[in-house]
């Protein structure tokens, strides 16, 4: 029976506006206004499936303070609140797993906080998959940086494969074609016999602000429309198959609603 486990692995921090449009904007009887520092969890899924067990993202590294130092992510988005246990290995290691238990490891994206754990599966015999749209497009930045691409987790002594469309990597296990947020974001859909349908569409929606209705967008998106459709699509299967979305970075849904690992959907 599948298992599915949602790993927080603590919190970074960013300005709100980062992530949600509209919020504080200056007027004329206060030009400063106050914003949010807002702390946002970064989540790993561990597909622990019959046919073999997916890792879907792999958020930061341990290094992230010298791993990003030049790209100002470590300035705008530190990866500042997080236990030892909470790294990406130790939390496997909570769950008795590592790197080469896996079959496959799915990127929703190639941002530093969903790739920046890549190097742990090199040499694993895991296979490492991102859709063909963002391998293309984030090999293709100019220079070791740009926006919240960081060349080097990717890019040095990786074989990545990629796909495309929505295929099904195991049964009840559906790749979702996401793209706005990047050239090839990409969420997933799990059909749990308990469970029911889970849908995590990682980076296309970040919380609930995000999701609306009506969606509300962010300076990181690569194109705006597509995002929207995007999210449209999310709410359209949500409400086809009665599905519990589950968003990327919201904090509240971490704190209060989310069943996270060790405990699970089944
Ligand atoms: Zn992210």
């Amino acid at each position: 029976m599948t298992k599915v486990y949602f790993q927080n692995h603590g919190f970074m921090h960013c300005d709100l506006r980062w992530l949600v449009n509209a919020t504080n904007y200056a007027s004329r009887r206060n030009l400063s206004p106050p914003t949010t520092w807002y702390d946002l969890p970064t989540l790993t899924l561990v597909i622990d499936h019959p046919e073999g067990k997916i890792l879907f993202d792999t958020s930061c590294p341990r290094d992230w303070e010298s791993r990003w130092a030049g790209s100002g992510l470590d300035d705008y988005f530190p990866y500042d609140n997080v236990s030892e246990e909470e790294y990406l290995d130790s939390s496997l290691k909570r769950l008795g797993l590592e790197p080469s238990d896996f079959r496959m490891v799915v990127l929703s994206h190639l941002h530093f906080d969903h790739a920046g754990n890549l190097r742990l599966f090199q040499g694993s015999g895991a296979r490492l998959l991102c859709h063909r749209a963002e391998k293309e497009g984030a090999l293709a930045i100019p220079g070791d940086y740009q926006g919240a691409f960081v060349k080097k987790d990717y890019q040095d002594g990786f074989t990545i494969d990629t796909l495309e469309g929505e295929p099904e990597i195991a049964k009840g296990v559906k790749l979702l074609d996401l793209p706005g947020h990047t050239w090839g974001t990409m969420g997933v859909m799990l059909d749990l016999p308990n469970s029911g349908t889970i849908i995590y569409p990682s980076d296309a929606i970040y919380m609930k602000a995000s999701y609306g209705p009506p969606p509300v967008g962010s300076p990181i998106v690569w194109n705006s429309l597509e995002w929207l459709n995007s999210v449209e699509k999310v709410r359209k299967l949500a409400e086809r198959h009665n599905a519990t979305v589950v968003f990327s970075h919201d904090s509240e849904l971490v704190r209060s609603g989310l069943r996270l690992a060790p405990a699970f959907y089944d």
